[in-house]
């Protein structure tokens, strides 16, 4: 079992010196401004088990509040502040929070849905008048911390109810797998309402006693500036694409950082060499979910292998499977994990949840396969599978073919209603700058890499892809887009 995440924090501040955001608050400051929070959350009425809506543009009070939550036993529920007030109230009627807190110009919006409401500078202002001692209660293993909300691209958005441990338990088994230790800085630019910039960097960051660079957004301009004063940086792969595209990119700026990490969405093996020739440095990619915390890494030391995700966490049990059970290695399948990392379930929805486990195994909706050397490769979700003539096409490896080719910028598969094949392969493709990209050349040029039924019947350019906040590439629009593709044969 993991050691608490109060623990961790109090342990860490008791070194007066410890800096927890460079040029901001030190541990010791942290905890006082965490005691300062609980006092007005208790002081507001609130108990444990309820729950505190948190919808702001990213700030480092965000952290304090999470930490707060944690010390007071209110369970933190962060939303992205790029919602609008009409999509929050899904999550107002689904949680009931006993407070909702936001940036002042969208009080009124959610006030108006009947929630209680507070801005965040009022919250803060009372913080200022409480004292920084708090009377920690004890808090179990099992008990709630925290739900977030799932992004939700094909239904209604489910809340994923985390408890202490599975977030101590990751955090343990991420500081020793990455290494992390009180010398460590953190560039902290991923938003903190997601998994990853919450929980993934914040808690790396306080289980290590490292210190953050905290940017409000990510900005490559601002990012290249800070780097020589960096040690990690965590990304989603449109980080590293991003900061490739500006020249500043050396391996001089990166000359003190020790690893780069990405996750979220799938980091394509051309991004990876690529970024090896200019920096020298191998990024490491892993996987993980709102629902399971990170379930695979690739290794700290040894081979980071492109186009793979690694191997499960310690603790952390993945297993393949087809619809008769597990699946012999190598094969493809559905990805199961179990292990202290994985939620409790879907908020107030147990029925969902039911359908989502399997044996004590959750199901996690990715499709993959272990390599002999146990690299595990991410081939899409399983409603991403496309169905063509009766064979199945993994999207990734479609998708991998056709990042190789010259001018390819990015590229995602998607399954289009057709009316012989029931689906066809249909490739979105963004060309890279100068590039010209031609649908004859592109299908004639894979030929020589896939069989004929994964050889996509439409190639179409865009300009951009439609991505979420985590540059997660959004197939359901794209296959909402293009679903008259090839109606009336
Ligand atoms: P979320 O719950 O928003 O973090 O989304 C989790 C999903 O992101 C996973 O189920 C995967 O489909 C995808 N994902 C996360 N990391 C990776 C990765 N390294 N490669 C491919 N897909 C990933």
């Amino acid at each position: 079992m993991g050691s608490d995440v109060i623990a961790k924090l109090k342990e860490m501040a008791a070194d007066p010196e410890r800096v927890w955001i460079v040029g901001g608050a030190s541990y010791a400051g942290l905890l006082k401004q965490t005691g300062r929070l609980a006092n007005v959350l208790l002081s507001l009425g609130l108990k444990r088990g309820d729950r505190l809506l948190l919808q702001v543009e990213k700030c480092e009070a965000v952290l304090s509040l999470y930490l707060a939550c944690l010390r007071a036993g209110v369970v933190f529920l962060p939303v992205n502040p790029g919602y609008t007030v009409a999509e929050t109230a899904h999550f107002l009627s689904d949680a009931e929070p006993a407070l909702a807190v936001t940036d002042p110009d969208r009080v009124a919006g959610l006030a108006a849905l009947g929630a209680r409401v507070m801005a965040l500078p009022d919250l803060l202002a009372l913080a200022e008048a409480q004292g920084p001692d708090f009377a920690d209660p004890a808090h179990g293993p099992d008990d709630l911390a925290a739900i977030l909300y799932t992004s939700g691209t094909t239904g209604r958005s489910k809340g994923v109810i985390l408890t202490r441990e599975n977030l101590s338990s990751n955090a343990e088994a991420l500081v020793g797998l990455w290494r992390f230790t009180e010398g460590d800085v953190l560039l902290h630019a991923l938003p903190v309402f997601h998994t990853h910039g919450l929980f993934v960097a914040t808690n790396c960051v306080l289980y290590s006693g490292a210190s953050m660079i905290f940017h409000r957004a990510f900005q490559p301009a601002a990012v290249l500036e800070a780097l020589p004063g960096v040690t990690v940086m965590m990304g989603v792969p449109t980080f590293y694409t991003r900061l490739l595209a500006d020249p500043g990119l050396t391996g001089a700026v990166c000359g003190q950082v020790r690893l780069f990490i990405s996750g979220s969405a799938p980091l394509s093996p051309a991004t990876h060499a690529e970024w090896r020739e200019r920096t020298g440095h191998a990024i490491l990619e892993r996987y993980g979910m709102t629902e399971t915390n990170m379930i695979t890494s690739n290794p700290y030391q040894g081979e980071r292998r492109a186009g793979t995700v690694g191997m499960p966490l310690p603790g952390v049990a993945v297993r393949i499977t087809g619809p008769e059970g597990p699946l012999p290695q190598g094969e493809a399948g559905a990805i199961e994990v179990r292990g202290p990392n994985v939620f409790q379930g879907y908020w107030r929805l147990p029925e969902k949840t039911a359908e989502e486990f399997r044996d004590g195994w959750f199901v996690t909706g990715d499709m993959g396969a272990f390599d002999a050397e146990g690299y595990l490769s991410i081939l899409g979700r399983a409603k991403d599978l496309v169905i063509t003539g009766g064979l199945n096409v993994y999207p990734a490896e479609v998708e991998a073919a056709l990042d190789d080719l010259p001018g390819v910028a990015a590229s995602a598969v998607i399954g289009v209603p057709h009316p012989d094949f029931g689906e066809a392969v249909v490739a979105c493709l963004v060309a890279a700058p100068g590039a010209g990209l031609e649908e004859a050349a592109v299908r004639e040029a894979l030929r020589e890499r896939l069989a004929a039924f994964k050889i996509p019947k439409r190639v179409l350019v865009l300009e951009e892809l439609p991505r979420n906040a985590m540059g997660k590439v959004q197939k359901a629009e794209l296959r909402r887009e293009n679903a008259g593709l090839f109606a009336g044969g």
